[in-house]
């Protein structure tokens, strides 16, 4: 049983409980309309309080059962709800902590509610692309008026029940025993008659009309790509317009709709693989932790002051471990400069700032972080460095230290390998402005430890980052794909592209940046030296030269004023650079290359079809556990999308057959050497499967 049943005097208590959030699955489902009629069945009984047990009245539908026929197996929420909305003796919701989604659904079918403060009350159903689906949008207007009920289905935002008097016949006062309350008003309510309906209510509101015209408008501007805000609007309207079955009806079928929207599919997909990110298997989630109480970073550049800000900001005292006192003076002054900026913003207060900058302490003294339960390394990308770091560590942390690498593209395993403790040490690749960046690439080499691994996984989410775990390989999981990516890109400047018009194409695709944009943004530099890497590691990988030329030229991207654009001082806007269009065609006439026309879908299938292959090799060696957290790095550190899913669930989206007939034109076309389908996905596309369905 998911719901237990209890006498309390003349008054039914049914209390769902089915943990973590009492989710209205099937069994909880049933049994609460089991108990509503045994209730029913009892002449000893008066009245009806539904409540949950633990954290939450309920947090909605159960989410083990979305895309299982069990949601609609009898009793549907539908059925639980009008069993309660029917039932001859009253029915009270007693609510607590958590009533979202279903729950709130369900306690609109209810004769009354009452409710503790401090309950969060929301219908966040939009979130994942849809509207609330059992009567939400018919019976919420109709609950707390027009305007709230706009407000709180489009944004799918919590509001504390306290602030919902209109809701609510009675909110208690804190600290109030719930159930002896909620019983004590049931006893009070018992013999009144008619018993009140929310659906007998009208939606009110002076001017109707005119409050969804103006709506639409707001919303419409608001929701970009996704349908689901503008039809929550269209089926709120109906509980104006409509009889309430009608309305009902009406929401039914939208809520069908919705479901099949390739937007809403993307953003179940995400919530899910979130979810399934932090689940490694071989690590199960009662594997024992390391304490994190006390954070080191070494390096006070670009991102160890950023890490350290990361540390900071959740509440993690970190010190800051620089080679010398100017370079630590510059991290520590880069770090004053952001929160001062952000108290500028009134984003933080000056306690706040306060508070984090005392969670900061810098040191030139390796001997001084020996105490931290955590290390990152975040020095120069350069084995020798990072490897004369490690055995520095090896010697002065403490036993149980873990010792973490932000690196990358180095191996993991080499770093390593010059410690005595290879199971202590675990890549934590930081995507940069590592403060606000959601990924943490967790990356687990050959010799880390389970504890190791969890504990990183577990202090992600403290950090309010997305942590997800790759192999060992060049590039990781993110780089590995990127640099696909971004060859594909220069290929196309020779073959007739600007840099303009590829970062246009990529853009109206939905990529927060388009690829010569985000190289100007992060230092063209940094692709040169890796190129320089690449032309000795693997002599016949074949790459565009025209990034080559524009680094030669000084050309490095924002920081020196020019790259693939140029920029005017102290401002970000990139302007077409004549000097760099001259720079690639004379490349490709001396290449022998004829410029061509080429529209947006090649652009965009090139670039994203080049992540998708390399993501399929990745998922093949098992360097990416699923195809899921391939999609979350790319939607969480490089600006894939949300409603595109990331790459590989675009990919499935598109259908295998067509991503890899697509492929093979491209493998006959100029550089036609740098496509070989996965196997992964040749297979795959032959069985007429998709990634995310292995
Ligand atoms: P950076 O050059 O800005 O900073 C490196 C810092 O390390 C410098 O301040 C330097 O003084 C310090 N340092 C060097 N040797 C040291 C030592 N032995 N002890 C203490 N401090 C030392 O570099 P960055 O961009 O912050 O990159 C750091 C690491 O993070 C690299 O491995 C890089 O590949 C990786 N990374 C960079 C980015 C990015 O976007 N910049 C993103 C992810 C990962």
């Amino acid at each position: 049983m998911s719901a237990d049943y209890a006498l309390h005097g003349t008054v039914a208590v049914i209390t769902l409980n089915n943990p973590p959030v009492n989710g209205l699955g099937l069994v909880t489902r049933t049994a609460a309309v089991d108990g509503i009629r045994r209730a029913q069945d009892d002449p000893a009984v008066t009245a009806i309080v539904i409540t949950g047990a633990g954290k939450a009245f309920s947090g909605g539908a159960d989410i083990r059962e979305f895309n299982s026929p069990k949601a609609l197996t009898e009793p549907t929420l539908h059925t639980l709800i009008r069993t309660a909305e029917e039932s001859a003796k009253p029915v009270v919701a007693a609510i607590h902590s958590v009533c979202m989604g279903g729950g709130l659904e369900l306690s609109l079918g209810c004769h009354y509610r009452v409710a503790l403060p401090g309950a969060q009350v929301a219908l966040p159903e939009v979130k994942l692309g849809l509207l609330p689906g059992a009567g939400g949008t018919q019976r919420l207007p109709r609950a707390i008026g027009l305007e709230p009920a706009l407000e709180m289905i489009v944004s799918g935002n919590p509001v504390l029940s306290e602030r919902l008097p209109a809701l609510f016949d009675e909110v208690f006062a804190p600290g109030t025993d719930l159930v002896a309350a909620a019983v004590a008003f049931a006893e009070k309510i018992a013999p009144v008659r008619p018993l009140p309906k929310v659906r007998d209510r009208q939606a009110a509101h002076a001017d109707a009309a005119a409050f969804l015209q103006a709506a639409r408008a707001r919303v419409a501007a608001a929701a970009g790509p996704f349908p689901a805000p503008l039809e929550c609007v269209e089926t709120i309207a109906a509980a104006v317009s409509m009889p309430f079955e009608q309305g009902l009806a009406f929401e039914r079928e939208r809520f069908m709709h919705l479901i099949g929207t390739p937007e809403s599919r993307a953003l179940r997909h995400a919530f899910f693989a979130e979810r399934e990110a932090a689940k490694v298997p071989g690590v199960p989630a009662d594997t024992p932790r390391r304490p994190v109480e006390q954070a080191a970073v070494i390096g006070a550049g670009t991102m160890g002051s950023g890490i350290a800000m990361a540390f900071a900001n959740a509440g993690i005292p970190v010190m800051l471990l620089e080679s010398s006192p100017e370079a630590l003076d510059k991290g520590l002054t880069a770090i004053r400069a952001h929160y001062d900026g952000a108290v500028g913003k009134g984003k933080l207060t000056p306690e706040q700032l306060a508070r984090r900058m005392a969670l900061i302490t810098g040191t030139v003294q390796s001997a001084e972080i020996a105490g931290a339960d955590i290390v990152i390394e975040a020095v120069f990308e350069d084995m020798a460095v990072k490897e004369a770091v490690f055995r520095q560590l090896d010697d002065v942390m403490k036993p149980g230290a873990i010792l973490a690498t932000n690196t990358s593209t180095l191996d993991v395993d080499r770093i390593a390998a010059v410690t005595r403790r290879p199971q202590d040490v675990i890549g934590t690749h930081f995507f940069s402005p590592a403060h606000v960046m959601k990924l943490l690439e967790i990356v687990r080499g050959r010799a880390t430890g389970n504890d190791v691994l969890a504990t990183v996984l577990a202090l992600a989410k403290r950090l309010k980052k997305t942590g997800v775990v790759s192999g060992v390989c060049d590039g990781f999981i993110g780089n590995r794909m990127i640099e696909q990516y971004i060859r594909q890109a220069g290929f196309l400047l020779e073959e007739g592209c600007t840099p303009a018009q590829v970062d246009g194409a990529l853009e109206r695709f939905g990529l927060a940046m388009g690829p010569f944009r985000m190289s100007d943004l992060a230092g063209n530099d940094i692709g040169w030296a890796i190129r320089k890497r690449r032309a000795a590691e693997r002599p016949g990988m074949t790459y565009s030269k025209v990034a080559d030329l524009l680094c030669e030229l000084g050309r490095f991207g924002q920081k020196t004023g020019a790259g693939w654009y140029d920029y005017r001082p102290g401002d970000r806007t990139p302007h077409p650079s004549a000097q760099v269009d001259a720079l690639i065609v004379d490349h490709a006439r001396q290449a022998g290359i004829a410029p061509r026309r080429i529209g947006d879908e090649e652009i965009v299938e090139r670039l994203v079809y080049a992540l998708v292959n390399e993501g399929a090799l990745i998922l093949e060696e098992g360097i990416a556990l699923r195809a899921s957290d391939i999609d979350m790095v790319y939607l969480t550190g490089y600006g894939f999308p949300l409603y595109r899913g990331g790459p590989m669930f675009h990919a499935d989206t598109v259908g295998l057959p067509n991503v890899l007939a697509a492929i093979e034109r491209f493998a006959a076309g100029a550089h036609g050497e740098a496509w070989r389908p996965a196997p992964l996905l040749v297979r795959l596309a032959a069985e007429g499967r998709g990634f995310n369905d292995r």
